[in-house]
């Protein structure tokens, strides 16, 4: 979107598009950009130049360092004209994260957190809704958070935290300040923020960030916290599980992410708890469900940890 507001500033005729493969009758362009943010993109990022030869391939899935930055500097006019069903307003008041968790390219892409924008200039002003998304990886890492709020609750802006808030900083103050502001979900239909907790040893802060969460209004059912599964060394369905019993027993909305998305067992499990099954039928029984089809069909894929699924 930065990217499609810089060249028609420049008069540029922009050409968007999801696929990787050049159409039939599609003309060549002076200048290509691919953006790819997951490496299991791999293979389509691979077809992709192959198709585009020259073209400039960045995001984190992409293997390049290159960044938007480097191209077109810090403007953040965003063309929207992109996605014309999407009628919120979408930015960053800030870039980087106070911390380094391993699994993460953020502290290495964006370093330590710094302003980048007001509330105001995120929003594309009337007749737009004044409902934002903010991309920030760590809204209460910037020195000025407490401005960014009081302008958010003076605007009367409903803000969805898309990257979610680290619950496991959560201050009283900060607590206070969530609870103070319209924090919605991503359709900002309903109440919602979105976390994580992502590492079992972290039990015990985790909780003590929802404790002070609820204190100041924000009640554990608002939040929805993703859990990253199968990254940990250690990993096993007890561990994966008690994560889980723990939110779910708090009344929070768990969102198991797996870390190897070519694992069936995982995806499995990711399906189980988002689509509420779990409400139904334990685990267990869900995946000896595959496991017999797999039976039947005389394949095998194995178990990715040591134990029983709970
Ligand atoms: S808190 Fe979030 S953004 Fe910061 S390093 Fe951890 S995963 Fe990355």
């Amino acid at each position: 979107m930065r990217l499609a507001a810089h060249h028609r500033a420049r008069g540029d005729q922009v050409h968007f598009t999801r696929r990787v493969r050049r159409e039939l009758f599609e003309p060549a362009y002076d200048l290509v950009y691919g953006s790819a943010i997951f490496r299991f993109s791999a293979d389509r990022v691979e077809r992709f130049r192959h198709e585009f030869p020259g073209a400039i391939v960045g995001g984190t899935g992409s293997g390049s360092d290159a960044t938007v930055e480097e191209l077109i500097g810090d403007a953040v006019e965003l063309d929207y004209s992109l996605y014309p069903a999407f009628d919120s307003s979408i930015g960053f008041t800030q870039r980087g994260c106070r911390l380094s968790c391993k699994f993460c390219v953020v502290p290495a892409k964006e370093g330590r957190p710094r302003a980048v924008a007001t509330a105001a200039e995120i929003w594309r002003g009337p007749p737009w809704p004044k409902n934002l998304h903010l991309l920030d990886n760590d809204f209460f890492g910037q020195a000025d958070w407490q401005a960014r709020i009081d302008e958010i609750r003076a605007g009367g802006f409903k803000v969805s935290f898309t990257q979610g808030i680290n619950v496991r900083a959560v201050t009283p103050a900060v607590a206070e300040a969530l609870a103070g502001v319209e924090y919605r979900c991503n359709e900002f239909r309903r109440r919602r923020l979105y976390t994580a907790w992502d590492n079992l040893k972290d039990e015990d802060t985790f909780f003590r960030g929802v404790d002070m969460l609820e204190a100041a209004g924000v009640p554990a059912r608002h939040l929805m916290a993703f859990m990253l599964i199968g990254f940990d060394k250690r990993e096993t369905w007890d561990r994966i599980h008690h994560r889980f019993d723990r939110m779910v027993e708090r009344g929070i909305k768990p969102y198991p992410m797996p870390f190897d998305q070519t694992n069936r067992d995982l995806k499995r499990f990711q399906r189980w708890a988002v689509l509420g099954i779990h409400r139904l039928v334990p685990f267990s029984e869900y995946r000896a469900g595959f496991k017999t089809k797999r039976a039947a069909a005389r394949r095998s894929d194995g178990d990715l940890f040591d134990g029983e699924a709970a």
